[in-house]
């Protein structure tokens, strides 16, 4: 998968890109990052990559020019998008995410002060993302926890394939509790389920810990998770058992 990063602070991703997971991809070349610096396309003598807002306002807009010519020096993949990365956009989360793994290229425009001039929406995006109803100061934060999102999708690039399919959301559920060594700590002991060795109640545990995790801190998500009927009476009686404790 190959992303194309356009950006006036290109030096924002050194550490990302030299850590861990990204690392790894970049290294075994699952992953190609070509960072773009907008500065690079301007014309004029003092490279100004901002000027004034038309209308008057606070703040600097980034000038259509030396963005426009940023994304059409970048030779395209037959299946390329390009994605503005700002506060209107729609809202990502882990479906968009295995959607968007589905491309060879990924063509990121971050922006910065008061965002892009328009025209540049218009003119060469395909699609626009927010991160979250918060606004940064640049993009470059949003491209990288895409970026962070879309490697562990990466066929081989996770240690371990399933983790991936078990991590919160993939199923429309929020992941069950995780313990490692030692069993007990400060008093709290890990769960005996998963001391036992039996793997089937284990799964069944972790499948009720989903749900119950799901039901009690993202009960948005039942609404469009796949449940089997052993799940809905489960839920049938978490709610039950919730409302007599509160009696
Ligand atoms: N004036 C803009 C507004 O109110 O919509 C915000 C501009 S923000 C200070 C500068 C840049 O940061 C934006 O152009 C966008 O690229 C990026 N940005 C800020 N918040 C973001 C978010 N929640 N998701 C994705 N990108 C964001």
């Amino acid at each position: 998968m190959q992303f194309d990063i356009l950006t006036i602070f290109p030096e924002f991703f050194e550490s990302s890109l030299k850590t861990s997971l990204l690392a790894k991809a970049l290294a075994q070349k699952k992953l190609s990052v070509h960072l773009h610096n907008i500065r690079d396309f301007t014309e004029d003598k003092h490279h100004s990559v901002d000027d004034i807002p038309y209308g008057g306002g606070a703040g600097m807009v980034l000038k259509p020019d030396p963005v426009i010519r940023a994304i059409e020096s970048i030779p395209k993949l037959k299946k390329s998008r390009s994605i503005l990365l700002t506060p209107k956009g729609a809202l990502l989360n882990q479906q968009k995410i295995v959607d968007l793994a589905q491309w060879d290229q990924l063509i990121l425009v971050c922006g910065r002060y008061e965002g892009i001039d328009d025209r540049v929406r218009e003119l060469a995006i395909d699609e626009e993302i927010s991160i979250g109803d918060y606004i940064l100061n640049g993009g470059e934060a949003a491209a990288v926890v895409l970026l962070d999102a879309l490697v562990r999708l990466i066929p081989g690039v996770l240690g371990n394939e399933a983790s991936a399919a078990f991590d919160s959301f993939s199923h429309g559920l929020l992941e069950y509790p995780q313990y490692t060594r030692p069993p007990e700590f400060r008093g709290l002991e890990v769960p005996k389920v998963l001391l036992s060795g039996h793997h089937k109640n284990i799964e069944a545990w972790r499948r009720q810990e989903m749900l119950k995790a799901t039901y009690e801190r993202r009960p948005d998500l039942l609404q469009k998770a796949v449940l089997t009927e052993e799940d809905e009476t489960f839920l049938k009686e978490l709610q039950k058992e919730k409302k007599e404790g509160r009696q």
